[in-house]
């Protein structure tokens, strides 16, 4: 479903990406691992246009996005992204944040985008917080909104960047608990993660990158039990 082919990246002079080449399928679901600098956040936000390469290929669903004709409003909202910061719109209960997407940019019927809703809501345990507004929610609550805003746009693929990690302890479970749920139905997910059992658990393909570049792309297991690079090992050996 995306496919990435030596993509280099560049603030300034300063290689941030270096040569990525990469294979998302559809239905699998990739964690991102590497020490904090090494390119994880930028390399998710190049897969929806939040970035532009400088080098290499990024085609997604058959559609190259280096076309300078494409366009990024059509594409993101086939991409859905959840951050750190769930970005709730305050001013809106949680279930105008949800709407508001499905409504406003997909044009979709209200009635079926609500019947949508209701059912995620459901999913993630927040059935009854839809009138709530953000402030009156917990953050794993409202790290829970953002991703059931993310999957009412009904999204081919999600972008996960390490949406526990501004969380207390008692809620990140919860968050990932919905994650995990999503694997199980086959979504398409690139997950950055620091949560390394998480990971483990959940990937069928773990990435590791280090100074821009993947070091290391192989299936959980192997990755965990036997790390071939010396920066993997030391990595690991971090969480441990
Ligand atoms: P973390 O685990 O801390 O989130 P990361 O792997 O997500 O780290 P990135 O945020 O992708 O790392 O940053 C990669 C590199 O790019 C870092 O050296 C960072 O300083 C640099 N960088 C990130 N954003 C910008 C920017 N807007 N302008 C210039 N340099 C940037
Ligand atoms: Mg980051």
């Amino acid at each position: 479903i995306l496919e990435l082919s030596n993509v280099s990246k560049y603030y300034d002079k300063k290689k941030v990406l270096d040569n990525i080449s990469l294979k998302i399928k559809k239905g699998s679901v990739n964690v991102i691992l590497g020490p904090s600098g090494c390119g994880k956040s930028t390399l998710l936000r190049c897969l929806n246009g939040l970035e532009p390469i400088q080098e290499g290929n990024i085609v997604f669903s058959g559609i190259n996005l280096n076309d300078k004709k494409i366009k990024w409003e059509k594409i993101r909202q086939r991409i859905g992204m959840v951050f750190q910061s769930y970005d709730l719109f305050p001013n809106m209960t949680v279930i105008e944040n949800i709407l508001l997407g499905p409504l406003k940019v997909q044009k979709r019927d209200k009635s079926e985008v609500l019947a949508q809703a209701e059912e995620l809501l459901e999913k993630v345990g927040l059935a009854d917080r839809k009138n709530s507004y953000p402030k009156e929610l917990s953050g794993g609550q409202k790290q829970r909104i953002a991703i059931v805003r993310a999957l009412c746009m009904n999204p081919e693929i999600m972008l996960f960047d390490e949406v526990t990690a501004a969380l207390d302890p008692e809620m990140v479970m919860e968050v990932l608990e919905v994650m995990l749920n999503l694997a199980g139905q086959g979504i398409t997910m690139v997950i950055v993660t620091h949560e390394m059992r998480f990971a483990r658990a959940i990937a069928d393909k773990i990435i590791f990158m280090d100074e821009g570049k993947i070091c290391e792309m192989k299936d959980p297991e192997t990755f965990f039990t036997n790390p071939e690079t010396e920066r993997a090992k030391l990595f690991l050996n971090k969480f441990t």
